[in-house]
């Protein structure tokens, strides 16, 4: 088998696809800490939950002992239309790098949307469907979520009402194209819709607004219209559940050929993607089967894990959503507006928190100047024009491989590619044009904003 040519692609059949999610929970001897009701903050109850989230998601969310769960067949033919999702050797940047390392990349931005946010979209949408729900609410802030959204309530015919953040309502025309090509409404935020909007707007007249207030319109909108709910793309458990797609579709492909990765890095905002592509290797490890190199990279000026506290907070900055314990900066830290490079996240899935605080995986967190640089080399040498989330796993992975070429090891790397840079070419611009700066928040920045964390009675 070690001779055989490993290709520069690797697909999988359709009937190659996975037909469960893996719920790593299942395999996790420190379970993350429960989640709280944020009216009570006592843990959360299943029936309490149902009023935020479908019934069969709010089961999702607080399952942790059933490892595998089916995935519906409607949602099985969906990801069929742009799965599997090929598995790249990176063979171009290994001879560029003059790097014995073997680099193999997950690329999800092969859909329209242009990201991963799609196999979380479709199952929420399905099951708010299966339940009768009339339509679904969001925030949307760079637009990877809202128009992932956008396409999946199409498909299923679900309203699909998002707030996106004004200023990159202005700036990102086109996102909002795509948004309306699928038929959902796009209000830029703030807007004279909703009470928050209204209270915002005059305080603030000519704002560009804010990820927190879209958030909070997405929730009022969601919370006065009978049968719609919020939904939210990252962070919380069942997302990571449907993530997992990622991470099992490139075990499969690697499995067919033998390929074990040493080391395993990913981009983490709120930690969907990192998780859902790790999930089936941090699965053996936990089982004591096989052992990898896990890490996280996340930017620099808004450092969660790396610099983070783990701590019970708010996932949303609505506060419906239950609070879970994590690494966090706080609900109310904004990170710098200098910052383009996206993962702005403020908490990391509680999942990868416990994991990350159990010594199971690793934290870097670089610059962005660094991640648009490697973005631009990885685009030039492999093709691909890469989402400047995704470059964040692409520094790493090439730090990796040179440290590689310096110890004369061939480890094997995997890392997620997880989005397409089109709609992010200002932030490209910037960069060209020097105008590119980094900011780290400092200390006291960091500490002014753990003591608003909300306090939990013991
Ligand atoms: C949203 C997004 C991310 C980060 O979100 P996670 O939940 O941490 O995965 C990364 N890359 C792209 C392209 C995204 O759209």
């Amino acid at each position: 088998m070690s001779n055989t040519k490993i290709p520069y692609k690797i697909y999988l059949d359709e009937n190659e696809m996975p037909k469960q999610w893996y719920n790593l929970r299942a395999d996790m001897k420190n379970k993350p800490a429960p989640l709280l009701n944020p009216a009570t903050m006592k843990p959360i109850t299943l029936s309490e939950l149902s009023e935020v989230f479908c019934e069969e998601l709010a089961k999702q969310e607080l399952d942790e002992t059933t490892p595998y769960i089916d995935i519906p067949e409607k949602i099985l033919n969906f990801y069929k239309m742009y799965r599997p999702a090929p598995l790249t050797r990176a063979y171009c940047l290994e001879e560029k790098l003059q790097t014995p390392a073997k680099i193999y990349y997950k690329f999800e931005g092969n859909n329209t949307s242009g990201s991963h946010k799609l196999n979380s979209a479709i199952a929420q949408a399905y099951y708010a469907k299966d339940q009768g729900l009339k339509g679904v609410t969001t925030e949307t802030g760079a637009g990877q979520w809202g128009t992932a959204l956008s396409m999946a309530c199409s498909y299923l015919d679900l309203d699909c009402k998002v707030y996106m953040v004004k200023c990159s309502y202005e700036q990102k025309p086109f996102r909002r194209e795509v948004m309306r090509t699928y038929g959902a409404n796009v209000t830029p935020s703030p807007s004279m819709e909703t009470e928050v909007g209204r209270k915002i707007l005059e305080n603030h007249p000519g704002t560009g607004g804010s990820l927190g207030c879209a958030i909070s319109e997405a929730v009022e909108t969601a919370s006065n219209l009978e049968g719609y709910r919020y939904v939210l793309g990252s962070v919380l458990n069942q997302v990571l559940l449907h993530q997992t797609i990622i991470g099992l579709e490139a075990k499969a492909a690697m499995d067919k050929y033998n390929i074990k990765p040493d080391i395993i890095i990913g981009c983490a905002g709120g930690g969907s993607n990192l998780g859902g592509l790790i999930a089936p290797f941090m699965g053996e490890k936990l089982r004591g089967e096989a052992d990898y190199q896990f890490i996280a990279v996340e930017p620099a000026s808004c450092p969660s894990l790396t610099r983070g506290v783990y701590a019970y907070d708010y996932c949303d900055t609505g506060a419906i959503c239950p609070l879970q314990k994590m690494y966090t900066l706080g609900s109310n830290f904004i990170p710098a507006s200098t910052h383009s490079g996206g993962l702005r996240y403020h908490g990391m899935s509680s999942i990868l928190s416990q994991l990350y605080h159990d010594g199971y995986m690793e934290a870097r967190s670089v610059e962005q100047t660094s991640v648009f640089a490697a973005a631009e080399f990885f685009a030039r040498v492999e093709g691909t024009l890469p989402a400047p989330e995704s470059s964040h796993a692409i520094k790493v992975a090439i730090d990796e491989a040179l440290k590689c070429k310096e110890t004369g090891e061939e480890k094997t790397i995997l890392f997620g590619l997880t989005g397409t840079g089109y709609f992010d070419m200002y932030a490209y611009e910037k960069f060209h044009d020097g105008k590119m700066t980094d900011y780290i928040p400092t200390d006291e920045e960091l500490q002014a904003s753990f003591a608003t964390l909300p306090k939990i009675p013991e």
